[in-house]
């Protein structure tokens, strides 16, 4: 039986068990997926092998700190220093990032996005930035406070603002709140006023939390502004991290049908 597990603070909210162990369950895999709350990013590694895990997911808020417990990191997650997905490969650490596919998947219904303002500058915003701006689109950064803009401001081609330094210049396609605001408590990602104006000039909204409305949500949802929530990225990338924990033995389709079916239990 091989053990798999999701390393967050907090973390009882998670889903990813319920998803994983579905798929183990209904397709015959035999593992079996579990949570564990991490307070120090700098002991996953540790924990990692004292628990004999074969694999496991990293979310708030230790994916920087996942990267750095790797002993490899590939594909999209090398770009962006970001890792969501864990996989034990003879004794070593190997991240990968399945953050930014999971959510261009949750988005597929959306037509004709170029312009995008992105809420927060943690770890998911940069996955989705880099893929935003792989896929050519113009991209704005609305954060709460300056230092973690810094390393986006060398980015050269994205616009970056903190609540005391932004206007509305135009309108946006999409606006994605990838903070933790709303998570927890009932606060919106930046001061009511601002998140008005931009749902005002805005197509379409997504968050990334799932299990609730958020605040932001329920703005967008005043204004009659189409918008996906958290769960079918949360999907996309449960998906494609079970491709890796299961080494390819098992097939998309199979996998995204079993695991859509925990996520209406
Ligand atoms: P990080 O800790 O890396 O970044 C958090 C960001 O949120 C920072 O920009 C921080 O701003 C901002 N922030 C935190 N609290 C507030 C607040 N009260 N008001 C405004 N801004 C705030 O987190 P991640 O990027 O890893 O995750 C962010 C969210 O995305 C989480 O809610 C997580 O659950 C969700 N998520 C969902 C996924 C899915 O599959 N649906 C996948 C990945 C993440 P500052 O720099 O000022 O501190």
């Amino acid at each position: 039986m091989e053990l798999f597990a999701i390393f967050g603070n907090p973390v009882s909210h998670s889903k990813s068990p319920l998803m994983h162990n579905r798929v183990f369950e209904k397709l015959h895999y035999p593992a079996c997926y579990t949570r564990i709350l991490l307070e120090d990013g700098k002991q996953l590694k540790e924990r990692f092998f004292s628990l004999s895990l074969q694999g496991a997911n990293i979310t708030v808020p230790h994916k920087e700190a996942a990267f750095q417990a790797c002993d490899e990191v590939r594909g999209f997650a090398k770009k962006v220093g970001v890792v969501n997905t864990i996989v034990e490969e003879n004794g070593r650490l190997i991240g990968y990032n399945t953050d930014a596919d999971g959510f261009l998947y949750a988005i597929r219904d959306f037509s004709d996005i170029h312009k995008v303002l992105v809420l927060g500058a943690g770890g998911t915003a940069r996955a989705l930035v880099q893929r935003f701006l792989d896929e050519k689109m113009s991209v704005t950064i609305l954060n709460r406070s300056k230092e973690r803009l810094k390393e986006f401001e060398t980015l050269g081609s994205v616009e970056c603002s903190t609540w005391d330094d932004f206007k509305l210049k135009h309108p946006f396609d999409l606006v994605v709140n990838t903070t933790s605001a709303g998570l927890q408590d009932a606060s919106l990602p930046a001061p009511k006023e601002i998140i008005s104006s931009i749902l005002d000039a805005t197509r379409y909204a997504a968050d990334a939390i799932y299990g609730k409305q958020t605040p932001f949500l329920q703005e967008a949802k005043k204004r009659n502004i189409p918008y996906i929530d958290g769960l079918d990225m949360l999907l996309g990338q449960g998906v494609l991290a079970n491709e890796l924990f299961t080494r390819h033995t098992l097939q998309k389709e199979h996998i995204q049908k079993a695991m859509e079916g925990a996520l209406i239990l």
